[in-house]
């Protein structure tokens, strides 16, 4: 509002006496120049507003055709965003308040206004309307925005969400205010201590970041990326939080798909030789640092595998080798690394693992493996494993050593008639 503007004023006033000296009262004040137009009902009042623009709506609130808080409903009706000043009787002053809540924004005894006064609370209330416009366009923003964005008081009270927040969580805002964000959405994935570290950080001042797994209204569980800014008042204590949230499960599920591709063999599903080296070494590193610690490698062929391709064809003995490869890993725990080294060469790492219950898991998966049929057009396939175990030993110095050990038992394996496990001598 330029200060310099002339302000258009719409009085309805049907008492002549109240109405000239509302005008003279505008005309006289050094704050600012008014044009005021006089109508004497809301009827009048109507015609004015559809024929011209206004900026304020100087409104008495006993006209003859309309009476008290209907009298401001009518013309906030009408009037839509201009906002409404109340000239009122001497003495309901308690009715004039209640016509604030009707959607007047201010308003003045008759006969009361001061030198300037009643210029004063017209420019007064010109300013809020401008605030208020503002404030709905910042507020349209928010919710217009594809984060969710929710306000907490100090405590942690929610106070306002925007609709993003809603289709994130299944909450909606209104549900939502007067709740706890964190217990709202909590899925229990994360432990008291990350609370805490991020309650410690936001008490300090400080914005908090990070990655949580949340639970929506209907149970689902996603990933959610989210900010929290403390918002401080002037004299620097806390008054609000503001929380920014967005899914990231898409992105959690790519890149969980990536490290998977990265690390495991397309055919099988099994670790890939990389992953299987790099555990590996992890492994040597153990035994030789602790002392009662053992681990076993099981190096494994199938037997004669080069006549499955030949007979039957190379699909078949792709599916062979993932019937294989689903036997070793029903028969792996969740710390063995199960690996295809690369074509049908497959090596089993057993962490924490000694000689007795390698032996039982290699025989195991060797009966297994001999038992599994494949059907196909020229009869049923079959196949069998060969095992090469050994132990890692404190003083390898490095994989290649126990992976030299568990080849040349494999080989053994093989020559002493192939389908059995044999043990390294070393
Ligand atoms: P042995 O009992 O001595 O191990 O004999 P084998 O026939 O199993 O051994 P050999 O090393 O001679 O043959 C392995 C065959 O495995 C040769 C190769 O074509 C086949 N092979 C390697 N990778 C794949 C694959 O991904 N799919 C299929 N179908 N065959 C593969
Ligand atoms: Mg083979
Ligand atoms: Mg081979």
């Amino acid at each position: 509002m330029n200060p310099r503007e002339t302000i258009r004023v719409l009085l309805v006033e049907d008492d002549a006496g109240d109405a000239h000296l509302v005008k003279m009262k505008l005309g006289q004040t050094q704050s600012g120049r008014f044009d005021v137009t006089w109508t004497q009902s809301l009827n009048e009042a109507q015609r004015c507003l559809a024929a011209s623009p206004f900026d304020v709506l100087l409104l008495d609130l006993s006209l003859p055709d309309s009476e008290g808080l209907a009298t401001v409903r009518s013309a906030r009706e009408m009037a839509m965003d201009i906002p409404i000043v109340v000239l009122s009787g001497r003495g309901d002053t308690d009715f004039a308040l209640t016509a604030l809540e009707a959607g007047a924004v201010d308003y003045m005894v008759k006969g009361d206004f001061g030198y300037d006064g009643l210029a004063r609370v017209i420019r007064y209330s010109l300013l809020r309307a401008e605030m208020e416009a503002r404030n709905n366009l910042l507020i349209a923003a928010l919710d217009a925005a594809a984060n969710g964005v929710v306000i907490t008081d100090k405590a942690a009270i929610i106070i306002w969400a925007n609709s993003a927040f809603g289709r994130l969580t299944g909450y909606s805002p209104e549900e939502a205010v007067g709740n706890n964000p964190n217990q709202l959405t909590k899925s229990g994935m994360q432990d008291a201590a990350f609370y805490q570290d991020m309650w410690a950080n936001l008490m300090a001042g400080q914005h908090w970041r990070g990655e949580l797994i949340n639970k929506r209204k209907d149970g689902s569980l996603y990933h959610e990326e989210l900010s929290i800014a403390p918002v401080k008042n002037g004299a620097g204590e806390i008054t609000h939080f503001i929380g920014i949230k967005e899914d990231v499960t898409e992105r959690k599920e790519l890149e969980e798909q990536l490290q998977k591709l990265a690390s495991t063999d397309p055919l099988t599903g099994l670790f890939n030789r990389r992953v299987f080296l790099e555990r590996l070494e992890q492994e040597r590193a153990k035994v030789a640092r602790l002392p009662h610690y053992v681990a076993v490698l099981l190096m494994l062929d199938l037997d004669f595998f080069k006549r499955i391709n030949d007979n039957y064809g190379h699909a078949t003995g792709d599916a062979v080798l993932k019937a294989f490869a689903e036997i070793t890993l029903n028969n792996s725990r969740a710390i063995d690394v199960p690996a295809r080294l690369g074509g049908e060469e497959f090596a089993i790492l057993l962490a924490g693992a000694d000689k007795n219950d390698a032996m039982a898991m290699a025989e195991r998966l060797r009966e297994q493996v001999a038992a599994i049929v494949i059907d196909h057009e020229l009869g049923p396939v079959q196949i069998t494993v060969s095992i090469g175990a050994a132990t890692l030993l404190a003083d390898d110095r490095d994989g290649d050593a126990v992976l030299h050990r568990a080849d040349s038992a494999l080989y053994e394996a093989k020559d002493r008639g192939r389908n059995q496990t044999y043990w390294s001598c070393f």
